[in-house]
């Protein structure tokens, strides 16, 4: 939790190529063709293939599919495509049992293969129960063994939203009855001696997804014989921007934890678009992997020694992490004022931004300031609530007064920064908050203590700027400050590191804050410079979305190349993938498959359209009816395909309006949120 260390898996081979061990982390994609349509399906993956995709996925809905899938093999081989394929299956064993002839691996999925469902919840008696798992335990041993036999790897792939109605009797629909409902399964594997398998744990919530994959590595490992892989993804992300900033924040947050050996980055979009998001996710875990040596394929005996090692290891208190690595629970902090919004405590966490423009061109800050404020737009719509602007000399200061007279009213949203002390204590009385930029190695303890009381009219900000020093450094600094002014009785502070790599430091920060009991609220600052549009969008969301993810962070703030616009949403949109504030509706699709009978893409962009503005309401756009209402999990309505161009309503998880056509259904959807007293008309 401290510093990046990949965890050390089995590595299960794929055709003609493996992933865990030290092999790089894989990007897989997904067609979203029929399987029966061999010319669409062989064409889309041709350009996944030219995509650079590692590894693709088909859906095989019936054992019809299964058989086609040998044609589609046939021509990708013929055509020197050699990527190895993977079959996708619900419920139906025997298309498993065909689609094993013809790929390199097989993705089952625990919470549809071989139940019987009950459409009930806890109504399993323990004989029942027992009797259940034996019946599964004997419809899969047939595809075990033949999958053995054609030396096809396996991924059991749960789902947040398909658990089966027996795990949900006893676990409820919780990352621990994902974990049971995956090492059910994979008992059966080791009983039966095949250990090709690999794991999954995806949900449409990001918290919940990074939390069952840790508990799932937790719980396999004390389990298993093998410390098997894991293939990361975020089902249902959408598409834009929101869908690669879930993505990125879900499989991010756990690529920092050191887990995972292939990706699919799920978007509502042609699945060419998911390969370079997969690859910028992976890039830099994949360059830490190179600059470490390609040790090549890991005799067994070596990863069953690492395993053991791995599981002798006791953790120091100093090396638990400061949060529930399982559980969500916001970091308690004190609450303070801050031009009349209250920051820290259960209070949402805030957004600042800051002006690029020098304080210098007046006119040019102004008009910065302007646009990040957006004072025309409504208070609850999306805009910074903070902006702050940079002081380096006395003349900034003359500037900062003239900026303050011309903006009126919206002064108050102005917030100021500065290295320099004597600055720092001219800016106390001008501005709602200060920050200082503290500079390692720099002296300026002493003066800097002298200047901080609560009598100034700003809050103050210490800020480290983390370049090059270890992780634990900006923790030490800031600690041993907060440790004085707390016992000083100074409340109105926040602190921070500025980095483009804030997990480790502000983990290491919050644990030294909880061995001090200290509860100063924490402002989680990133500083990006890539030029490349995705790649700020990738690093901010992973950087800041797993702190967020993790119940770290009272304020967000954002300091990129993007334009200010950018910028803001992209604050909103990490806070809202972090389910910790919600600014706008939350849109839950599916990517489409085989299963899709509907212009999925153009639904959910009317969709989105006419209902954008409905803040906190959750809908879900799916593909079919077979996996989607389940999938959609939490979502407060449901649009989902039920046949060719026909679609069916839902109201949570009941099915209110059944096969209307398509062309009709968003108006009824429409007319549904009304109905159910959820609309607002957009301002
Ligand atoms: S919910 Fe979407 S991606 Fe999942 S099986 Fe149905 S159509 Fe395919």
């Amino acid at each position: 939790m401290y510093q990046y260390r990949r965890r050390f898996t089995r590595e299960v081979v794929f055709g003609t190529i493996a992933l865990g061990g030290y092999q790089p982390i894989r990007v897989e994609s997904m067609t979203n063709t029929h399987t029966m349509d061999t010319v669409a399906t062989v064409e889309q993956c041709r350009r996944l293939y030219a995509a650079g995709c590692e590894i693709i996925r088909l859906t095989v809905p019936t054992e019809k599919d299964a058989e086609n899938l040998g044609n589609i093999r046939k021509q990708l081989r013929r055509d020197g495509i050699d990527t190895p394929l993977v079959a996708d299956i619900h419920f139906s064993a025997r298309a498993a049992l065909k689609a094993v002839e013809f790929v390199e691996n097989i993705r089952i999925n625990p919470g549809n293969y071989a139940s019987t469902p009950k459409f009930s919840t806890n109504e399993y008696t323990e004989e029942e129960y027992l009797n259940e798992i034996e019946h599964v335990r004997q419809e899969f041993a047939p595809l075990v063994e033949k999958a053995r036999q054609y030396g096809v790897s396996m991924r059991i792939g749960t789902n947040h939203g398909s658990l089966s109605d027996r795990i949900v009797s006893r676990y409820g629909n919780s990352p621990e009855g994902m974990v049971e409902a995956a090492l059910e399964f994979a008992r059966f594997c080791e009983e039966a001696g095949y250990y090709d398998i690999l794991f999954s744990m995806k949900s449409s919530n990001v918290r919940v997804m990074i939390q069952a994959y840790r508990l799932l590595v937790q719980e396999a490992d004390a389990e298993l014989r093998y410390a098997y892989p894991l293939h990361l993804g975020v089902t249902e992300a959408g598409d834009g921007d929101e869908g690669r900033i879930k993505s990125a924040m879900g499989i991010g947050a756990l690529l920092e934890d050191g887990l995972g050996d292939t990706i699919r980055v799920s978007l509502t979009e042609d699945p060419v678009n998911e390969v370079p998001v997969g690859f910028a996710i992976v890039k830099k875990y994949n360059e830490f992997h190179l600059v470490n040596g390609d040790r090549g394929h890991i005799p067994l005996k070596h990863v069953i020694e690492s395993r053991h090692k791995q599981a002798n290891h006791t953790l120091s208190t100093h090396e638990l992490p400061p949060f529930s690595p399982f559980s969500y629970q916001r970091r308690a902090s004190s609450q303070i004022a801050l031009a009349g919004m209250a920051i820290g405590g259960d209070n949402v966490p805030r957004v600042e931004t800051e002006v690029h423009a020098s304080l210098s061109a007046r006119d040019v800050v102004f008009e910065e300031t302007l646009q990040r404020l957006a004072p025309k737009k409504p208070q609850d719509a999306i805009r910074s609530e903070f902006v702050s602007v940079r002081v380096n000399s006395a003349a900034d200061l003359d500037a900062l007064d003239e900026l303050l007279g011309r903006l009126g009213e919206e002064r108050r949203l102005v917030v100021a920064s500065t290295s320099d002390l004597s600055l720092f204590g001219r800016l106390l009385d001008k501005v709602s908050k200060v920050r200082f930029d503290i500079i390692e190695g720099e002296r300026f303890e002493n003066e800097l203590l002298q200047l901080v009381n609560n009598e100034r009219l700003a809050a103050v900000e210490l800020c480290f700027l983390h370049e090059k020093s270890g992780y634990s450094v900006p923790a030490r600094v800031l600690v041993h400050l907060a440790e004085k002014l707390y016992r000083r009785n100074v409340h109105r502070l926040l602190f921070s590191v500025q980095s483009d790599h804030v997990v480790f430091v502000y983990r290491r920060l919050v644990q030294a804050f909880k061995s001090s009991s200290l509860n100063y609220p924490l402002l989680v600052r990133f500083k990006g410079d890539a030029s490349d549009r995705l790649e700020t969008l990738i690093k901010s969301s992973v950087q800041t979305g797993t702190l967020f993810c993790d119940g770290i962070g009272d304020m967000l703030s954002l300091n990129t190349t993007l334009s200010f616009d950018d910028e803001v949403d992209l604050a909103f949109n990490i806070l809202q993938g972090a389910r910790i504030r919600m600014s706008k509706t939350e849109f839950i699709s599916c990517p489409g498959c085989g299963r899709t009978y509907f212009e999925l893409e153009k639904a959910v962009a009317a969709i989105k359209q006419r209902t954008a503005h409905l803040k906190g309401l959750k809908i879900g756009i799916m593909g079919c009816i077979v996996n989607g209402p389940g999938e959609m999990a939490d979502a407060d309505f449901g649009y989902v395909g039920a046949g060719k161009n026909r679609i069916s309503l839902y109201v949570g998880r009941q099915c209110v309006e059944e096969n209307i056509p398509e062309q009709e259904a968003v108006e009824r959807l429409i007319s549904l949120i009304r109905e159910q007293g959820k609309w607002v008309d957009p301002v």
